[in-house]
Protein backbone atom coordinates (compact mmCIF):
# COMPACT_ATOMS: atom_id res chain seq x y z
CA UNK A 1 0.00 0.00 0.00
CA UNK A 2 1.68 3.34 -1.52
CA UNK A 3 0.12 5.38 0.94
CA UNK A 4 -0.45 3.73 4.07
CA UNK A 5 0.33 6.19 6.75
CA UNK A 6 0.24 4.01 10.46
CA UNK A 7 1.60 0.73 10.80
CA UNK A 8 -0.09 -1.09 13.61
CA UNK A 9 0.77 -4.11 15.61
CA UNK A 10 -1.86 -5.91 17.93
CA UNK A 11 -1.76 -6.58 21.79
CA UNK A 12 0.14 -10.35 20.86
CA UNK A 13 3.38 -8.36 18.77
CA UNK A 14 4.24 -6.90 21.92
CA UNK A 15 7.89 -7.96 22.33
CA UNK A 16 8.18 -11.15 25.04
CA UNK A 17 11.64 -9.99 25.68
CA UNK A 18 14.13 -6.97 26.28
CA UNK A 19 16.89 -6.86 23.68
CA UNK A 20 19.96 -6.32 26.09
CA UNK A 21 22.94 -4.48 23.86
CA UNK A 22 25.86 -5.80 25.82
CA UNK A 23 25.55 -8.98 24.34
CA UNK A 24 26.43 -7.68 20.72
CA UNK A 25 29.31 -4.67 21.82
CA UNK A 26 33.09 -5.51 20.48
CA UNK A 27 34.16 -4.10 23.49
CA UNK A 28 33.82 -3.78 27.53
CA UNK A 29 31.68 -1.20 29.03
CA UNK A 30 33.80 0.45 31.58
CA UNK A 31 32.85 -1.18 35.08
CA UNK A 32 30.78 1.83 37.28
CA UNK A 33 33.05 2.92 40.53
CA UNK A 34 32.14 3.29 43.93
CA UNK A 35 32.37 7.00 45.09
CA UNK A 36 34.33 6.45 48.01
CA UNK A 37 36.93 3.61 47.09
CA UNK A 38 37.15 4.47 43.29
CA UNK A 39 37.09 0.63 42.81
CA UNK A 40 34.65 -1.05 40.79
CA UNK A 41 30.57 -1.04 42.66
CA UNK A 42 29.62 -4.42 43.27
CA UNK A 43 25.94 -6.11 43.60
CA UNK A 44 25.95 -5.65 47.31
CA UNK A 45 27.19 -2.15 46.88
CA UNK A 46 24.05 -1.02 45.02
CA UNK A 47 21.49 -3.21 46.77
CA UNK A 48 20.31 -0.36 49.37
CA UNK A 49 19.03 1.35 46.20
CA UNK A 50 17.33 -1.39 43.73
CA UNK A 51 16.37 -4.43 44.19
CA UNK A 52 18.58 -7.26 43.35
CA UNK A 53 17.14 -8.47 39.84
CA UNK A 54 17.53 -4.63 38.37
CA UNK A 55 20.93 -4.80 39.55
CA UNK A 56 21.95 -8.23 37.84
CA UNK A 57 20.28 -6.57 34.61
CA UNK A 58 22.50 -3.74 35.30
CA UNK A 59 25.71 -6.09 34.34
CA UNK A 60 23.88 -8.95 32.39
CA UNK A 61 25.44 -9.75 28.54
CA UNK A 62 22.09 -12.09 27.80
CA UNK A 63 20.78 -10.99 24.68
CA UNK A 64 17.45 -11.41 25.33
CA UNK A 65 15.63 -10.36 29.08
CA UNK A 66 12.43 -12.29 29.12
CA UNK A 67 9.53 -9.47 29.66
CA UNK A 68 7.68 -10.85 32.74
CA UNK A 69 3.92 -11.03 32.08
CA UNK A 70 2.54 -8.52 34.49
CA UNK A 71 4.81 -5.74 33.05
CA UNK A 72 3.25 -6.99 29.43
CA UNK A 73 -0.02 -6.87 30.90
CA UNK A 74 0.34 -3.20 31.85
CA UNK A 75 2.40 -2.40 28.22
CA UNK A 76 -1.08 -3.48 26.90
CA UNK A 77 -2.60 -0.14 28.00
CA UNK A 78 -0.48 1.63 24.84
CA UNK A 79 1.64 -0.79 23.89
CA UNK A 80 2.06 -1.36 21.09
CA UNK A 81 2.68 2.08 19.99
CA UNK A 82 1.99 3.29 16.28
CA UNK A 83 4.73 3.65 13.43
CA UNK A 84 3.66 6.80 10.91
CA UNK A 85 4.89 7.63 7.72
CA UNK A 86 5.14 11.15 7.61
CA UNK A 87 3.50 11.75 4.52
CA UNK A 88 2.94 14.93 4.65
CA UNK A 89 6.25 16.54 6.41
CA UNK A 90 7.61 14.69 3.28
CA UNK A 91 5.59 16.95 1.10
CA UNK A 92 6.37 20.10 2.39
CA UNK A 93 9.73 19.14 2.88
CA UNK A 94 10.05 17.93 -1.48
CA UNK A 95 12.20 15.23 -0.06
CA UNK A 96 12.36 12.41 -1.68
CA UNK A 97 13.45 10.87 1.38
CA UNK A 98 10.91 8.21 3.26
CA UNK A 99 10.03 9.66 6.93
CA UNK A 100 9.05 7.27 9.61
CA UNK A 101 8.76 8.04 13.65
CA UNK A 102 7.62 5.97 15.86
CA UNK A 103 5.23 7.33 18.86
CA UNK A 104 5.83 6.82 22.30
CA UNK A 105 3.44 9.53 22.95
CA UNK A 106 0.35 7.34 23.12
CA UNK A 107 1.22 6.45 27.49
CA UNK A 108 -0.46 7.94 29.91
CA UNK A 109 2.28 9.89 30.85
CA UNK A 110 3.13 11.14 27.31
CA UNK A 111 6.52 9.60 27.07
CA UNK A 112 8.19 6.61 26.64
CA UNK A 113 9.53 6.71 30.52
CA UNK A 114 6.62 3.98 31.29
CA UNK A 115 8.29 1.76 29.69
CA UNK A 116 11.13 0.85 32.48
CA UNK A 117 8.77 2.64 35.53
CA UNK A 118 6.55 -0.01 35.05
CA UNK A 119 9.52 -2.73 34.83
CA UNK A 120 10.94 -1.49 37.76
CA UNK A 121 7.86 -0.83 39.65
CA UNK A 122 7.52 -4.32 39.02
CA UNK A 123 10.48 -5.78 39.92
CA UNK A 124 10.75 -3.86 43.12
CA UNK A 125 7.32 -4.90 44.20
CA UNK A 126 8.33 -8.67 43.91
CA UNK A 127 11.22 -7.70 45.98
CA UNK A 128 9.04 -6.04 48.71
CA UNK A 129 9.78 -3.02 48.15
CA UNK A 130 6.84 -1.10 50.02
CA UNK A 131 8.27 2.74 48.80
CA UNK A 132 10.13 4.47 46.73
CA UNK A 133 11.68 7.76 46.11
CA UNK A 134 12.97 9.56 43.22
CA UNK A 135 13.70 12.72 41.72
CA UNK A 136 12.31 14.69 39.07
CA UNK A 137 13.09 17.81 37.12
CA UNK A 138 10.12 18.96 34.77
CA UNK A 139 8.49 16.12 36.06
CA UNK A 140 8.56 13.73 32.85
CA UNK A 141 9.89 10.61 35.26
CA UNK A 142 7.80 11.36 38.42
CA UNK A 143 5.00 10.95 36.46
CA UNK A 144 5.97 8.03 34.67
CA UNK A 145 6.89 6.62 37.98
CA UNK A 146 3.89 7.76 39.91
CA UNK A 147 1.66 5.91 37.29
CA UNK A 148 3.57 2.93 37.63
CA UNK A 149 3.68 2.73 41.59
CA UNK A 150 -0.13 3.34 41.21
CA UNK A 151 -0.51 0.18 39.44
CA UNK A 152 1.69 -1.98 41.43
CA UNK A 153 0.37 -0.79 44.85
CA UNK A 154 4.03 0.93 45.82
CA UNK A 155 3.85 5.00 47.58
CA UNK A 156 6.11 7.13 45.57
CA UNK A 157 7.51 9.70 47.07
CA UNK A 158 9.12 12.55 44.15
CA UNK A 159 11.48 15.06 45.08
CA UNK A 160 10.77 17.79 42.24
CA UNK A 161 12.89 20.83 41.42
CA UNK A 162 11.33 23.70 43.50
CA UNK A 163 12.08 26.05 40.57
CA UNK A 164 9.96 23.48 38.85
CA UNK A 165 7.19 22.35 41.10
CA UNK A 166 6.52 26.16 41.30
CA UNK A 167 6.63 26.61 37.73
CA UNK A 168 4.87 23.27 36.45
CA UNK A 169 1.66 23.01 38.27
CA UNK A 170 0.26 20.32 35.99
CA UNK A 171 3.16 17.83 35.94
CA UNK A 172 2.83 18.26 39.73
CA UNK A 173 -0.85 17.56 39.82
CA UNK A 174 -0.54 14.31 36.82
CA UNK A 175 1.66 12.79 40.13
CA UNK A 176 -0.70 13.56 42.62
CA UNK A 177 -3.70 12.11 40.83
CA UNK A 178 -1.79 8.97 40.30
CA UNK A 179 -0.99 9.12 43.88
CA UNK A 180 2.13 10.14 44.51
CA UNK A 181 3.77 12.77 47.26
CA UNK A 182 5.27 15.81 45.67
CA UNK A 183 7.55 17.67 47.92
CA UNK A 184 9.89 20.52 46.68
CA UNK A 185 13.34 20.39 46.63
CA UNK A 186 15.50 21.07 48.69
CA UNK A 187 12.83 19.87 51.47
CA UNK A 188 12.86 19.92 55.05
CA UNK A 189 12.51 16.05 54.97
CA UNK A 190 16.09 14.91 54.37
CA UNK A 191 19.24 15.83 56.29
CA UNK A 192 20.83 16.98 52.73
CA UNK A 193 17.81 19.52 51.81
CA UNK A 194 17.17 21.13 55.74
CA UNK A 195 21.28 21.78 55.42
CA UNK A 196 20.62 23.74 52.19
CA UNK A 197 18.20 25.20 53.17
CA UNK A 198 19.84 26.39 56.78
CA UNK A 199 22.41 28.53 54.31
CA UNK A 200 20.07 29.31 51.61
CA UNK A 201 16.38 29.48 52.17
CA UNK A 202 15.34 30.54 48.80
CA UNK A 203 17.66 28.09 47.57
CA UNK A 204 15.50 27.13 44.17
CA UNK A 205 17.06 23.24 43.85
CA UNK A 206 18.31 21.39 41.08
CA UNK A 207 18.46 17.48 39.68
CA UNK A 208 21.64 16.84 42.13
CA UNK A 209 19.74 18.03 45.02
CA UNK A 210 17.04 16.50 44.44
CA UNK A 211 18.76 13.45 43.67
CA UNK A 212 20.72 13.38 47.17
CA UNK A 213 17.35 13.82 49.11
CA UNK A 214 15.87 10.70 47.25
CA UNK A 215 18.83 8.73 47.81
CA UNK A 216 19.05 9.59 51.68
CA UNK A 217 15.50 9.03 52.15
CA UNK A 218 15.60 5.64 50.24
CA UNK A 219 18.41 4.40 52.87
CA UNK A 220 17.30 5.82 55.99
CA UNK A 221 13.53 5.45 55.87
CA UNK A 222 12.17 2.58 58.34
CA UNK A 223 9.95 1.50 55.91
CA UNK A 224 11.24 -1.04 53.15
CA UNK A 225 12.22 1.70 50.50
CA UNK A 226 14.41 1.49 46.97
CA UNK A 227 15.40 4.78 44.87
CA UNK A 228 14.31 4.56 40.67
CA UNK A 229 16.15 6.29 37.94
CA UNK A 230 15.04 6.91 35.07
CA UNK A 231 17.41 7.16 32.87
CA UNK A 232 21.42 6.73 32.17
CA UNK A 233 21.56 3.01 33.66
CA UNK A 234 21.87 -0.01 31.52
CA UNK A 235 18.87 -1.65 32.82
CA UNK A 236 16.59 1.30 31.79
CA UNK A 237 18.02 1.79 28.73
CA UNK A 238 17.53 -2.36 28.38
CA UNK A 239 14.01 -1.53 29.34
CA UNK A 240 13.50 0.94 25.98
CA UNK A 241 14.28 -1.81 23.87
CA UNK A 242 10.88 -2.36 23.28
CA UNK A 243 10.41 0.81 21.18
CA UNK A 244 13.31 -0.35 18.62
CA UNK A 245 11.74 -4.15 18.38
CA UNK A 246 7.95 -3.27 17.95
CA UNK A 247 10.08 -0.38 15.40
CA UNK A 248 11.72 -3.12 13.35
CA UNK A 249 8.65 -5.36 12.63
CA UNK A 250 6.50 -2.07 11.75
CA UNK A 251 9.54 -1.10 9.51
CA UNK A 252 9.95 -4.19 7.59
CA UNK A 253 5.72 -3.78 7.37
CA UNK A 254 6.46 -1.02 5.60
CA UNK A 255 8.87 -2.94 3.03
CA UNK A 256 11.50 -0.31 4.07
CA UNK A 257 15.04 -0.46 6.36
CA UNK A 258 16.31 2.67 7.64
CA UNK A 259 18.96 4.03 5.84
CA UNK A 260 19.50 6.93 8.91
CA UNK A 261 18.05 6.29 12.44
CA UNK A 262 17.26 9.72 14.74
CA UNK A 263 16.89 9.94 18.23
CA UNK A 264 17.35 12.63 21.11
CA UNK A 265 19.69 11.99 23.58
CA UNK A 266 19.29 13.41 27.46
CA UNK A 267 20.62 10.88 29.40
CA UNK A 268 20.35 8.15 26.45
CA UNK A 269 17.29 5.82 26.79
CA UNK A 270 14.50 7.04 24.44
CA UNK A 271 17.91 6.68 22.15
CA UNK A 272 19.04 3.54 23.01
CA UNK A 273 15.76 1.59 23.20
CA UNK A 274 14.53 2.95 19.78
CA UNK A 275 18.31 2.21 17.75
CA UNK A 276 19.98 -0.24 19.61
CA UNK A 277 18.04 -3.45 18.19
CA UNK A 278 18.97 -1.98 15.04
CA UNK A 279 22.58 -1.14 16.12
CA UNK A 280 22.33 -5.18 16.75
CA UNK A 281 22.58 -5.69 13.04
CA UNK A 282 25.06 -3.53 12.08
CA UNK A 283 27.80 -4.70 14.86
CA UNK A 284 27.02 -8.10 14.04
CA UNK A 285 27.08 -7.02 9.99
CA UNK A 286 23.69 -7.44 8.82
CA UNK A 287 23.48 -3.69 8.74
CA UNK A 288 26.84 -2.40 7.92
CA UNK A 289 25.84 0.81 6.34
CA UNK A 290 23.02 2.09 8.90
CA UNK A 291 23.96 5.54 9.98
CA UNK A 292 22.44 6.66 13.79
CA UNK A 293 22.03 9.90 14.57
CA UNK A 294 22.14 11.21 18.46
CA UNK A 295 20.79 15.03 18.94
CA UNK A 296 21.34 16.80 21.71
CA UNK A 297 21.00 20.38 22.51
CA UNK A 298 23.94 22.99 21.97
CA UNK A 299 23.29 23.95 25.40
CA UNK A 300 24.04 20.46 27.12
CA UNK A 301 26.39 18.75 24.64
CA UNK A 302 27.70 15.66 26.10
CA UNK A 303 28.59 13.90 23.70
CA UNK A 304 29.51 16.86 21.06
CA UNK A 305 31.96 19.07 23.30
CA UNK A 306 32.49 16.83 26.78
CA UNK A 307 35.02 15.30 27.80
CA UNK A 308 35.27 11.28 28.08
CA UNK A 309 35.97 10.99 31.76
CA UNK A 310 35.05 9.32 35.09
CA UNK A 311 32.72 11.53 36.74
CA UNK A 312 29.58 11.88 39.70
CA UNK A 313 26.36 10.87 38.06
CA UNK A 314 24.91 14.08 40.05
CA UNK A 315 25.77 17.26 41.49
CA UNK A 316 25.91 16.13 45.30
CA UNK A 317 29.03 13.44 44.16
CA UNK A 318 26.62 10.79 45.84
CA UNK A 319 26.24 8.47 43.22
CA UNK A 320 28.86 6.10 41.72
CA UNK A 321 30.96 7.38 38.96
CA UNK A 322 30.12 6.66 35.55
CA UNK A 323 33.11 6.57 32.91
CA UNK A 324 31.17 9.09 30.08
CA UNK A 325 31.38 12.13 28.12
CA UNK A 326 30.51 14.49 30.32
CA UNK A 327 30.48 18.47 30.57
CA UNK A 328 31.48 18.11 34.21
CA UNK A 329 28.94 16.82 37.51
CA UNK A 330 28.90 20.75 38.69
CA UNK A 331 27.97 22.32 34.94
CA UNK A 332 24.50 24.54 35.31
CA UNK A 333 22.84 24.15 32.08
CA UNK A 334 21.02 27.33 30.55
CA UNK A 335 17.65 27.25 31.44
CA UNK A 336 16.33 25.92 27.54
CA UNK A 337 13.02 24.43 27.16
CA UNK A 338 13.93 21.02 26.29
CA UNK A 339 14.49 20.15 30.17
CA UNK A 340 15.13 16.56 29.52
CA UNK A 341 18.27 17.03 28.03
CA UNK A 342 19.84 19.44 30.40
CA UNK A 343 22.06 16.15 31.98
CA UNK A 344 25.49 16.69 32.14
CA UNK A 345 26.37 13.43 30.94
CA UNK A 346 25.35 10.11 29.34
CA UNK A 347 24.85 6.50 29.25
CA UNK A 348 27.84 4.56 29.49
CA UNK A 349 26.73 2.65 26.06
CA UNK A 350 25.90 5.30 23.85
CA UNK A 351 29.07 6.97 25.08
CA UNK A 352 31.52 3.95 24.16
CA UNK A 353 29.31 3.14 20.75
CA UNK A 354 30.06 7.02 20.10
CA UNK A 355 33.86 7.01 20.94
CA UNK A 356 33.96 3.80 18.37
CA UNK A 357 32.09 5.52 15.75
CA UNK A 358 29.47 2.93 15.40
CA UNK A 359 26.81 6.23 16.48
CA UNK A 360 27.28 10.25 15.22
CA UNK A 361 26.20 12.81 17.12
CA UNK A 362 24.92 16.39 16.58
CA UNK A 363 24.18 19.27 18.46
CA UNK A 364 21.05 21.82 17.24
CA UNK A 365 19.91 25.08 18.46
CA UNK A 366 16.78 25.90 20.58
CA UNK A 367 15.19 28.11 17.67
CA UNK A 368 16.15 25.86 15.18
CA UNK A 369 14.90 22.64 17.26
CA UNK A 370 11.34 25.14 18.12
CA UNK A 371 11.36 25.67 14.21
CA UNK A 372 11.14 22.15 13.23
CA UNK A 373 8.64 21.24 16.01
CA UNK A 374 6.11 24.24 14.88
CA UNK A 375 6.51 22.71 11.68
CA UNK A 376 6.08 18.65 12.65
CA UNK A 377 2.89 20.02 14.35
CA UNK A 378 1.33 22.07 11.02
CA UNK A 379 2.16 18.78 8.98
CA UNK A 380 1.38 15.60 11.03
CA UNK A 381 -0.89 17.13 13.39
CA UNK A 382 1.02 15.95 16.67
CA UNK A 383 2.27 18.34 19.63
CA UNK A 384 6.18 17.11 20.07
CA UNK A 385 8.27 17.44 23.10
CA UNK A 386 10.40 20.11 22.77
CA UNK A 387 13.14 17.29 23.58
CA UNK A 388 11.97 15.19 20.54
CA UNK A 389 11.45 18.43 18.56
CA UNK A 390 15.40 17.93 18.63
CA UNK A 391 15.10 14.63 16.74
CA UNK A 392 12.78 16.13 14.26
CA UNK A 393 15.38 19.13 13.51
CA UNK A 394 18.35 16.54 12.59
CA UNK A 395 15.46 14.16 10.92
CA UNK A 396 14.54 17.40 8.44
CA UNK A 397 18.20 18.57 7.76
CA UNK A 398 18.38 14.85 6.60
CA UNK A 399 15.57 14.87 4.51
CA UNK A 400 16.99 18.32 3.08
CA UNK A 401 20.10 17.02 2.37
CA UNK A 402 18.41 14.14 0.33
CA UNK A 403 16.38 16.42 -1.70
CA UNK A 404 19.59 18.68 -2.33
CA UNK A 405 21.64 15.09 -3.30
CA UNK A 406 18.77 13.65 -5.35
CA UNK A 407 18.33 10.71 -3.55
CA UNK A 408 15.79 9.11 -1.59
CA UNK A 409 16.97 7.51 2.24
CA UNK A 410 14.55 5.83 4.61
CA UNK A 411 14.70 8.37 7.41
CA UNK A 412 13.11 7.03 10.98
CA UNK A 413 13.44 8.64 14.05
CA UNK A 414 11.98 8.38 17.89
CA UNK A 415 8.81 10.62 18.50
CA UNK A 416 9.41 10.13 22.12
CA UNK A 417 6.61 12.53 24.04
CA UNK A 418 4.14 14.72 23.05
CA UNK A 419 4.05 18.83 23.68
CA UNK A 420 1.37 18.90 26.13
CA UNK A 421 3.04 19.97 29.05
CA UNK A 422 5.45 22.72 27.38
CA UNK A 423 2.69 24.74 25.66
CA UNK A 424 4.16 28.00 27.65
CA UNK A 425 7.62 26.99 25.57
CA UNK A 426 5.69 27.03 22.48
CA UNK A 427 4.34 30.37 23.25
CA UNK A 428 7.45 31.76 24.18
CA UNK A 429 8.74 30.48 20.30
CA UNK A 430 5.70 31.92 18.69
CA UNK A 431 5.92 35.08 20.70
CA UNK A 432 9.71 35.00 18.89
CA UNK A 433 10.90 35.16 22.74
CA UNK A 434 13.09 32.15 22.60
CA UNK A 435 16.72 32.67 22.25
CA UNK A 436 19.80 30.19 20.98
CA UNK A 437 22.79 29.40 23.69
CA UNK A 438 25.97 29.01 22.78
CA UNK A 439 27.81 27.32 25.74
CA UNK A 440 31.41 29.14 26.53
CA UNK A 441 33.95 26.73 26.01
CA UNK A 442 34.91 28.44 29.41
CA UNK A 443 32.05 27.20 31.48
CA UNK A 444 32.51 23.60 30.03
CA UNK A 445 36.61 23.92 31.28
CA UNK A 446 35.34 25.31 34.55
CA UNK A 447 33.42 22.63 35.39
CA UNK A 448 35.94 20.01 33.81
CA UNK A 449 38.23 21.00 36.07
CA UNK A 450 36.09 19.43 38.86
CA UNK A 451 36.26 16.01 37.93
CA UNK A 452 37.60 13.49 40.20
CA UNK A 453 40.97 12.06 40.19
CA UNK A 454 40.68 8.52 39.03
CA UNK A 455 43.81 6.36 39.42
C1 LIG B 1 13.14 12.34 29.85
C2 LIG B 1 12.90 12.61 28.44
C3 LIG B 1 13.96 12.69 27.51
C4 LIG B 1 15.42 12.54 27.90
O1 LIG B 1 15.79 11.32 28.44
P1 LIG B 1 16.46 10.14 27.65
O2 LIG B 1 16.83 9.18 28.70
O3 LIG B 1 17.64 10.67 26.89
O4 LIG B 1 15.44 9.58 26.72
C5 LIG B 1 13.67 12.93 26.20
N1 LIG B 1 12.41 13.10 25.79
C6 LIG B 1 11.36 13.02 26.62
C7 LIG B 1 9.99 13.22 26.07
C8 LIG B 1 11.57 12.76 27.98
O5 LIG B 1 10.53 12.67 28.81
Amino acid sequence: MADQTKFLLTEDDIPTAWYNIQADLPFELPPVLHPGTKQPVGPDDLAPLFPMALILQEVSRERWVEIPSPVREVYKLWRPTPLYRAHRLEKALQTPAKIFYKYEGVSPAGSHKPNTAVAQAFYNKEAGTKRITTETGAGQWGSALALACQLFGIELKVYMVKVSYEQKPYRRALMETWGAQVVPSPSEDTQAGRAILAKDPNNTGSLGIAISEAVEDAVTNPTPTKYALGSVLNHVLMHQSVIGLEAKRQLEMAGVYPDILVGCIGGGSNFAGFTYPFIGDKLTGRAPNLRVVAVEPAAAPSLTRGIYAYDYGDTSMMTPLLKMYTLGHSFIPAPIHAGGLRYHGMASSVCELYRHGVIEARAVQQRATFEAGVMFARTEGILPAPEAAHAIRATIDEAIRCREEGVSRVIAFNLCGHGHFDLSAYERYLAGKIEDYELPQSEIERAQAELPVVA
